[in-house]
């Protein structure tokens, strides 16, 4: 029997590439794509010998032509950490919108299911706490965070658009602050560069008062959410996340601790808009996906410092 194959945008980034290597353990081929804007070849050199994993290099915001069948599309590229968002707002734009569109033009000429990597960011500085599917959001589009937030809200509207005009069997994923390994090591968010720090013994930068608040997923917990959701035929926006919540301060803390850092802690300016507080409702994706997270932010946390230490 033919084997299923899946596009993954963005493969060779964080997320990307640990879905595809699950992809490949559970019997998919795989084909993905990426344009190492901020994914890197190391974080799939363990599939290049592998006759079912094809990479091509490609800018998602150009036509996408893949030959042969493709029965599901993942749209994963996209910038994703707010540092590299603030330097390339463009770009971030067009993954957004003009990647979204060629990423369901490709799951609309083979008929295959399309998924939409969403974001927590989708709404904004919630005024609803914790958030729910529901909830429609809090953004300033002309911020310098909505280059990120719009691309995304307008890559939802168009993966609805396409749903229900051109009957794509689409996802959404509205996924909220997820690390572990592979996270580059000095992406700008704030599990990699608090890791960072303590093991360099550099201060550890907390911006603002450390009040605000998230809530940290660990990448396995994302990855089984993400495949439970492709096997589903919802359509409508889903989150995944982990909804423990903890305030930045607490996490530097914790990581100080956990690697025995000489750091100290120093405080620098909040960035505009961040948002003051974020938890994902989950409740949606427990009753229909039957999935919740299983690994606590200590236990991740520790793989994660272990893949730093080896690879700083
Ligand atoms: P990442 O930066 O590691 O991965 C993004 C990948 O997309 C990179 O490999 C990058 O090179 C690639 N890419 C970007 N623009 C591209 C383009 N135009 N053409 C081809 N490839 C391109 O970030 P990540 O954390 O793995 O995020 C992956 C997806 O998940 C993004 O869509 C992001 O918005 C979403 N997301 C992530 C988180 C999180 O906490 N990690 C939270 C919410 C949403
Ligand atoms: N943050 C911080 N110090 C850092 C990096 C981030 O205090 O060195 C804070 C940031 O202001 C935000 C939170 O940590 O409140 C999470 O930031 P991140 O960049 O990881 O992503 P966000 O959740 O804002 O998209």
């Amino acid at each position: 029997m033919r084997k299923k194959t899946v596009v993954v945008t963005g493969g060779a980034g964080f997320i990307g590439s640990h879905l595809c290597d699950r992809l490949i353990s559970k019997g998919f081929k795989v084909i993905c794509l990426d344009n190492f804007i901020t994914g890197t070849p190391d974080n799939i050199s363990q599939l290049s010998k592998n006759k079912d994993f094809i990479f091509i290099r490609h800018n998602v915001t150009t036509f996408i032509k893949i030959k042969g069948n493709v029965d599901y599309v993942l749209h994963f590229a996209s910038l994703a950490s707010p540092r590299d968002y603030l330097q390339y707002p463009i770009q971030t734009l067009k993954s957004g919108s003009l990647g979204t569109h060629n990423a369901l033009g490709l799951a609309k000429e083979k008929k295959a299911v399309f998924l939409l990597a969403s974001t927590s960011e989708i709404y904004g500085d919630p005024l609803v706490h914790p958030q729910t599917e529901t909830y429609w959001g809090h953004v300033n589009c002309v911020g310098v965070r909505g280059c990120y937030d719009e691309s995304k809200r307008f890559a939802e509207a168009l993966t609805m658009a396409y749903h229900r005009i051109h009957k794509i069997d689409t996802r959404i994923v509205r996924i909220f602050n997820t690390y572990g390994p592979r996270m580059r090591l000095q992406d700008g968010r704030v599990v990699p560069n608090f890791i960072y720090q303590s093991l360099k013994g550099l201060p550890i930068t907390v911006y603002g008062r450390g009040e605000q608040t998230r809530s940290f997923c660990y990448i396995d917990d994302l990855v089984e959410g993400l495949l439970r959701l492709l096997a589903r035929g919802v359509n409508s926006p889903v989150n995944l996340g982990n909804p423990r919540e903890f305030t930045i301060l607490q996490l530097a803390k914790l990581l100080i601790e956990m690697t025995s850092a000489k750091s100290r802690i120093v405080f620098k300016p909040l960035p505009e808009d961040d948002p003051k507080q974020r938890q994902p409702d989950i409740g949606l994706a427990k009753k229909i996906l039957k999935w919740q997270p299983k690994v606590c932010l200590a236990e991740g946390l520790t793989k994660t410092i272990a893949w730093f230490r080896e690879n700083i």
